[in-house]
């Protein structure tokens, strides 16, 4: 080894070692007279000195050395000075007195400093990620992930688990999303599929007889790039024979409650993680993925007001809609702009108004307020449980509307207020979700899961009759507000299958095209299955207090799906297209400008 100690391990009891270290130059100053390097490597980072009268040949090459330069410096460890301790740096107790320094490599100075981070571009970063790895933030994030996967495979291992791979190559998998296809060389226009999941070699697998699969897989969708998505993504893919819906649950709890000891431990959690069904979910959240580490529940005031004088109240109900309403502690006094604001985000969910109104001494303030009788107004408040300085935000409109702009509301208002506990990770199950979704644009049902979930039992009656009241046994990790993992319990009979398929509009050679192989599978003595699929990097994001998924990977995409340091994706010679017989049929955008 060109060393025999790293920088960051350096502390008191090192006093007097000789030591030789090799790492980056985090910083170099120059105080006229000596001159102080930050020697950095993986594990941190010491304090250097240079002193001419000691060393005069390492002092010259100090002088050189910019941030980046690759060193080599061997020394001996020093106390420093009692003024000069550095009690933010583990190391800040000590230092090396250099007697001896190579430059292993310089550096051009770096586009972005590993020292400081500025708000830079987002591509600039990922076309020198390498630089951008080496911050302190980014590092210890993908060693936090590193610590997470260890975590999971030595935990599932324990519990007779086994880690299989599956093909990267394969055959189309929905989970909603588009394929991304690797064209066939030797099968002219066949295309293999990179899989959105191994949702059904995971289930063939269980046919073959393994009872408790995982891997960390890589899945690609190919999505708009909306929001915080990536064509490709890790999760922690599981699967297990003869268990039940509260298995799983049980088992992914302890796994999570664990590794957050061992990882996080200073977050706290919610225990046992509540469960809501996704019916409650939705009535007093208005969402499916709520962030439990704060109440501000909405409420519903539809009966309340069917008979009101205020049409956009009454009218809505007569029309089966809703109003809905949440109660904001301590905001009577928002100004009119503030109020606006509340009303555009209302808007933004398809509300087509706010109702607001002030909880004051001697009753309700709000413009409505002349519509509605003082019995009215007291059943309000009372139904709010509302207090004097509070703030009611009520929205009317049909029930998918009222649940989207009161998510939006009470979100905006947590954050507003700082209701959501920084250090709570808050782990809950939503679970009877509908097994199947309207889909208006292509006028038919569509899997709110995948196609593989199993109904319950007790709903397969409704499955030709009233097909959108039939629930499912799956289930949705939830945690601070993001869906973290969602999974079922399968279907494992080749009859009900078909009637799913059947259902989703497949016809029957379609279904028998493209998932013949798993109801093939499923006549030779499938056992009952179900499994779930965390997602790895939403994990390590919440777990590292991140905003986006890609400051957990280590070389993510843009918003653009472009990788801006491999240059991907990029044409290819005409060679490789001739011999994947593909032509193209209009030329390709010129691809990152450099
Ligand atoms: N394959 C599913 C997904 O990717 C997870 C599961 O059902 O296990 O969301």
């Amino acid at each position: 080894m060109l060393k025999d100690h790293h920088c960051g391990e350096l502390r008191r009891e090192h006093v007097g070692q000789e030591v030789t270290l090799a790492g980056w130059v985090h910083r170099q100053r120059d105080h006229g007279g000596l001159i102080f390097v930050d020697l950095r490597d993986r594990s941190g980072r010491v304090q250097v000195v240079f002193d001419p009268n000691e060393a005069p040949a390492a002092y010259e090459m100090a002088r050189e050395v910019r941030s980046e330069y690759v060193l080599q410096v061997r020394g001996i460890v020093r106390p420093r000075p009692e003024d000069m301790v550095n009690p933010d740096m583990p190391t800040g107790e000590v230092e090396v007195q250099a007697s001896q320094s190579t430059i292993l490599n310089p550096s051009q100075t770096p586009p972005i400093y590993v020292f400081k981070e500025e708000d830079e571009d987002i591509t600039l970063r990922l076309k020198y990620r390498y630089l951008d790895l080496r911050r302190e933030r980014m590092k210890n994030n993908i060693l936090l992930r590193h610590r997470v996967v260890k975590f999971i495979r030595d935990f599932l291992d324990e519990r007779d688990f086994v880690e299989i791979e599956t093909p990267i190559m394969t055959r189309s998998t929905p989970e909603g999303a588009r394929d991304y296809l690797v064209p066939s060389r030797l099968y002219p226009g066949c295309f293999y599929a990179l899989p959105q999941s191994p949702q059904q070699l995971k289930q063939i697998l269980m046919v073959a007889g393994f009872e408790r699969y995982f891997q960390i897989a890589h899945c690609f969708r190919d999505e708009d790039q909306r929001a915080d998505r990536q064509p490709e993504h890790t999760q922690l893919d599981l699967e297990m024979s003869f268990v039940e819906q509260d298995d799983l649950l049980t088992l992914i709890e302890e796994m999570l409650t664990d590794m957050l000891a061992q990882v996080t431990p200073q977050k706290r959690l919610l225990s046992p993680f509540p469960r809501l069904t996704y019916a409650e979910s939705m009535a007093l959240y208005g969402t499916d993925k709520p962030d439990l580490r704060f109440g501000l529940e909405l409420v519903d005031l539809s009966g309340l007001l069917a008979d009101s004088q205020f049409r956009v109240f009454n009218q809505t109900v007569a029309e089966g809609g809703l109003v809905k309403g949440i109660c904001v502690s301590g905001c009577a006094d928002y100004s009119r702009r503030q109020l606006a604001e509340l009303e555009e985000l209302a808007k933004r969910g398809g509300a087509g108004g706010l109702v607001w109104m002030f909880c004051e001494e001697d009753g309700l303030r709000s413009p409505v307020a002349k519509f509605l009788d003082p019995e009215e107004q007291r059943a309000i408040v009372q139904r709010l449980g509302a207090q004097q300085g509070d703030l009611l935000l009520i929205v009317a409109g049909p029930p998918r509307v009222v649940a989207a702009s009161l998510d939006l509301l009470r979100r905006e208002m947590g954050q507003r207020l700082s209701l959501a506990d920084p250090d709570l990770l808050a782990f809950g199950w939503v679970v009877d979700f509908p097994l199947l979704r309207w889909d208006e644009e292509l006028g038919r049902w569509d899997a709110e899961h995948h196609p593989f979930t199993s109904p319950k039992e007790e709903d397969l009656p409704l499955l030709e009759s009233d097909p959108g009241r039939v629930r499912a046994n799956c289930y949705d990790l939830i945690c601070n507000g993001y869906e973290l993992a969602s999974g079922s319990i399968r279907i494992h009979r080749r009859d009900v299958q078909e009637r799913i398929f059947e259902l989703l509009g497949y016809s029957v050679e379609d279904a028998q095209e493209r998932f013949g192989h798993l109801l093939e599978a499923f006549e030779y003595g499938a056992p009952p299955h179900g499994g779930i699929a965390p997602g790895i990097d939403r994990l390590v994001m919440i777990l590292a207090g991140e905003e986006s998924i890609r400051e957990v990977m280590a070389f993510p995409k843009t918003n653009q799906a472009q990788d801006p340091l491999m240059g991907a994706p990029a044409p290819v010679s005409e060679q490789q297209l001739r011999e994947l017989h593909i032509q193209i049929s209009s030329l390709p955008p010129k691809f990152l400008p450099k």
